[in-house]
């Protein structure tokens, strides 16, 4: 149901469709055990109008939730977009997952899936979308099982029409994360980023207006709007609200999905959620938003964690809440340079700056000798100013950090 120009994830699929994959999948929540605790009872009372668009966005305004793949904006600030311009309209749900070190949304779908599809209703049913495109990464094949059983389950049970949530598979491409790119790839294009203006609230998926939501910012409208706003603002840090779902990784006693509240620094999640530095080893870096975010002196662990100006003013930003913890035993320059082969590997090649530079910056890293940091420094600049999109926007954070933070390292 698709073109799959590569011949190594070709045969994966093949061998996935010939039914030689084991799908192990775990035990989770299913339609009949979520609507026992409660489920789907918001989105009757949002169908009976008993909710109406301005009570549910002024909510979620009140709530303070944000768009939790990593770019987050304000939710409810993002329907009010969607429905302001003309239908019809459509609906997406990113599920792509795809920044190294997080593994939340998967989490969720493998354990509680109806709570985020409660939410994407709601949101479909608010901005008043035909129809919901879910497009989840192709690595996670428990995943897959359970939204292809549960969307089936959803429409038995006369919750939805058939054919209005439609499940997309993606093909293991970085980018198609970003959600322009993954538009592209929805729309059956390669996934290659759209240039903005418009954005997609208003010209999206086949041109119409479109609402995207990441699997985890939907999860939470359930609880939001049940328990409240004030209950989730609260459970944040003072001046950071809400509750974020941490993928904590790396050089911890105990990683995994934390829940902590929003601006929480990276030492409380370390001691207080992860049960410290695995043994004998010292804090000495983190990336505090998968590779994207930068890497920070373990010097700077008392940062509020948060989308906004607390990381902005250093060159880092939170992302998806992807936390990797590095010590001593890790070389930063050895991190910095498998991060940008990273992203010189998952360029899509569309824009110079980013294809060339990533490139480049990896040669230049790896030369033997003294840095040309001149050079670097100089492309950093380029990446930064003509990228079109955040991959090349983004990629020289670690290098800028490992020059600014970890000259011991080069
Ligand atoms: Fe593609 Fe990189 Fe340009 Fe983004 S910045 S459009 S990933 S080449």
């Amino acid at each position: 149901d698709r073109e799959v120009d590569n011949a190594s994830t070709l045969g994966l699929l093949k061998m996935a469709e010939l039914g030689e994959f084991d799908v192990a999948v775990p035990d989770y929540i299913g339609l009949h055990a979520y609507q026992e605790s409660g489920g789907y009872q918001v989105l009757d009372r949002v169908r009976a109008n008993e909710l109406t668009f301005d009570m549910l966005v002024e909510t979620l305004g009140d709530a303070g939730l944000r768009g939790l793949g990593g770019a987050g904006f304000p939710a409810g600030k993002k329907w009010g977009f969607v429905k302001g311009y003309p239908g019809p309209r459509l609906m997406t749900i990113n599920g792509d997952e795809g920044e190294p070190g997080t593994f939340k949304d998967r989490y969720y779908l493998e354990s509680d899936p109806h709570r985020m599809f409660e939410g994407a209703i709601i949101a479909a049913h608010a901005v008043e979308a035909e129809r919901i495109y879910l497009y989840m990464r192709d690595e996670y094949p428990a995943v897959l099982e359970i939204l292809r059983a549960e969307i089936a389950a959803l429409e038995d049970g006369g919750i939805i029409d058939k054919g209005f949530i439609e499940l997309r598979r993606g093909a293991g491409a970085y980018i198609c994360g970003e959600e322009s790119a993954m538009i592209e790839s929805i729309e059956g294009k390669r996934g290659l980023p759209r240039h903005r203006p418009p954005y997609i609230a208003e010209v999206g998926l086949f041109g119409r207006p479109t609402l995207n939501h990441n699997v985890e910012t939907l999860w939470w409208i359930r609880d939001i709007v049940e328990n409240g706003p004030q209950w989730f603002a609260e459970q944040g840090k003072p001046d950071h609200p809400g509750i974020r779902s941490w993928s904590v990784s790396g050089r911890v006693k105990e990683p995994g999905v934390k829940l902590a509240p929003a601006g929480i620094t990276v030492r409380e999640l370390i001691d207080e959620y992860c049960g410290g530095m695995a043994d004998g080893l010292v804090f000495k870096a983190y990336l505090p938003g998968g590779a994207s975010g930068g890497v920070l002196p373990a010097s700077m662990d008392d940062i509020p964690l948060d989308f906004g100006d607390s990381l902005f003013q250093h060159g880092a930003f939170v992302g998806s809440h992807a936390v990797v913890i590095l010590s001593d035993q890790d070389n930063i320059k050895d991190v910095v340079i498998n991060l940008i082969n990273f992203f010189a590997h998952e360029s899509c090649g569309q824009c110079t700056p980013c294809r060339g530079g990533t490139e480049k910056l990896s040669k230049l890293l790896r030369k033997s000798g003294n840095l040309d940091e001149e050079t670097i420094r100089d492309l950093e600049q380029v990446m930064r100013d003509a990228s079109i999109c955040g991959l090349g926007q983004a990629a020289p954070n670690p290098v800028n950090h490992l020059l600014t933070h970890f000259r011991e390292d080069l």
